[in-house]
């Protein structure tokens, strides 16, 4: 016999939204944003918003400090 722990849906999420790593903004699920892995140290996660991405900022990776385009 095994016992499976019932989940709980909850309605919110606990877990932080999506910030453009570029500006900072809240990236919106509708927008066109684009996340990828720093490619320099593979770990974090990059976030560009729609904006950032039209207007070429660069962003700074936040675990290496890696900058690109
Ligand atoms: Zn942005
Ligand atoms: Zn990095």
């Amino acid at each position: 016999m095994s016992t499976v722990p019932v989940k709980k849906l909850d309605i919110y999420d606990p877990v932080t939204p999506p910030v453009c790593t570029s500006c900072g903004r809240i990236i919106h699920p509708n927008e066109r944003a684009t996340v990828f892995i720093c490619p320099n140290c593979g770990v974090a996660v990059i976030r560009r918003c729609e904006k950032c991405r039209a207007q070429g900022t660069p962003y700074t990776c936040p675990n290496c400090g890696f900058t690109g385009p």
